[in-house]
């Protein structure tokens, strides 16, 4: 079985935020289990910096945008061994950010990502890879299932290819002006309510939805969720037609990379049989960022995109709370400058009990998910969340609020039963939220208890195997089907 995997970002090449580990751990785990997996992606300025080697595979491509040919050249490198074929074109990709700065979006996303999929599809082509399955995430390379209906209906290359479409968050859908459609090889006969039309514009995601084969999310209740108005940002009776060919996989975490025993980045490595270590890579953080009396404070960490989703307005509205319950807390993040702004005034207002750090620091991050104490995660929704999983794996606590992947993923912890791995809130107020970081602090009060807790969240397991199998089992099915078709 071939499968091309086509992804705007993935670690540790270009990273914007879960998607980008997704598309490095998921095809790893699909290897290992013996699918022939390829991966496609822009070759950003990120890519260039951040890969060990790239090398030229020779072959060059001509795409039209905008009526304009684009000569591109398909670069190559490898990560996790699979091979990840790089989509060159400076003008689009040799940029600072990924897809937007923090005062906004770039303008010519659509342009930029209809660009990539039609080369990756090109791609394909030119280095006879025949795919039984293009696997596309997210609004940005969602025109593929499109592309197969439309332009290569006919192209006897694709003839027994088939689509998934993965959405890993359904508020990001690649909406534009209807007039960009001429000019990404597609005309007009698409633009009606059953294709790619959305309330006058036109919609990348709707468009994948539509022409895809198959859809699913990162978590079984996301896939539920997102099938109402609340949750499905205008596409949910789109979705809702899709019927049972719409599911949750939950995402997994690569157990390599995330791991306390091994990982270099962090002060001591630690397992759940010494956990006494863990306790250094608090104080060391604490002291390196200038946060005092690590002793005697529980240090809450958040590592997160900054952006409306996230819930970083809750965290504002109890901070003053949290500090003088005791609790000290560090935020890493990058993304909208008026939350940037919101947790840089956290610090102001509580200097030594709150380090703000924007930016985008892989290390740090592993330093924060080792030393915290406890994580928070007061998501307005949350397709599945990695963050969760990654403290679990480190033993810092997650306090969650109770919706999509956080739901499916973290259950409050009982002082009874000792059964348990977090701490979880259900409406999205500043007083369910802080009622639950109190609930934790009794808890770390006990030390019994909390060493109970802590060992709760290091024993489970979002390793990739389970779910890897239930991406087998849907390519195969869309396998199939083609071949029934044919
Ligand atoms: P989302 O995909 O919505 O951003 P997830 O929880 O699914 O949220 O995944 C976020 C991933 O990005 C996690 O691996 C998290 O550690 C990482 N991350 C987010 N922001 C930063 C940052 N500023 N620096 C380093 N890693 C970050």
């Amino acid at each position: 079985m071939k499968i091309a995997f086509l992804t705007s970002e993935c670690t540790p090449l270009a990273k914007a935020g879960g998607l980008a580990d997704v598309s490095a751990s998921l095809p790893k785990a699909l290897k290992k289990a013996g699918i022939d997996i390829v991966i496609f992606m822009p070759l950003y300025r990120h890519v260039k910096k951040n890969a060990t080697w790239i090398e030229d595979t020779g072959e060059k491509l001509k795409i039209w945008i905008k009526g304009e040919p684009i000569i591109t050249s398909i670069k190559k490198t490898e990560n996790n061994g699979v091979t990840v074929y790089l989509i060159e074109n400076d003008e689009f990709f040799d940029r600072d950010y990924l897809y937007s700065t923090p005062y906004g979006d770039y303008s010519d996303n659509a342009h930029r990502f209809a660009f990539f999929t039609t080369a990756s599809m090109e791609a394909m082509k030119v280095l006879g890879y025949r795919p039984n399955v293009i696997h596309v995430n997210d609004w940005e390379t969602a025109l593929a299932p499109v592309y197969l209906c439309t332009k290569y209906n006919q192209d006897n290359f694709f003839v027994k290819t088939g689509t998934l479409l993965t959405i890993h968050n359904l508020a990001y859908q690649g909406v534009f002006s209807k007039e960009t459609l001429p000019e990404i090889g597609l005309d007009y006969s698409i633009f009606h309510i059953g294709g790619l039309e959305f309330y006058g514009n036109i919609n990348f995601l709707k468009g994948g939805i539509i022409f895809s084969d198959f859809v699913n999310t990162v978590s079984p209740t996301y896939a539920e969720e997102i099938k109402t108005e609340r949750f499905g940002y205008g596409l949910e009776g789109v979705l809702r037609v899709k019927g049972e060919r719409l599911i949750g996989i939950l995402n997994g975490i690569d157990y390599d990379e995330w791991d306390p025993q091994k990982d270099k980045r962090i002060y001591a490595n630690y397992s759940i049989e010494n956990l006494s270590q863990k306790n250094i890579n608090k104080l060391k953080l604490m002291e390196e960022l200038g946060l005092e009396d690590g002793e005697n404070r529980i240090l809450a960490g958040v590592v997160s995109r900054l952006a409306e989703q996230k819930g970083l307005d809750l965290i504002y509205s109890v901070a003053g709370d949290m500090v003088k319950s005791g609790i000290s807390l560090v935020i890493l993040g990058m993304g909208e400058k008026r939350y940037e702004d919101m947790c840089m005034e956290l610090e102001r207002i509580y200097p030594r009990r709150v380090k703000t750090i924007i930016g985008f620091d892989e290390i740090l991050s592993a330093k924060i998910y080792a030393g915290s104490d406890v994580f928070l995660m007061p998501s307005r929704y949350e397709p599945c969340g990695l963050g969760q999983m990654i403290a679990l794996r480190y033993g810092a606590v997650p306090i969650v609020r109770k919706t999509g992947g956080l739901k499916d993923t973290i259950s409050e912890f009982d002082r009874t039963t000792g059964e348990g791995n977090g701490f979880v809130f259900e409406e999205f107020t500043p007083l369910e939220f802080l009622s639950a970081i109190k609930r934790s602090i009794d808890i770390y009060m006990e030390k019994s208890l909390w060493l109970k807790l802590v060992k709760n969240c290091m024993q489970c397991d979002f390793s990739w195997d389970t779910s890897a199998k239930k991406y087998i089992e849907v390519y195969e099915r869309i396998m199939k089907e083609k071949e029934e078709v044919k």
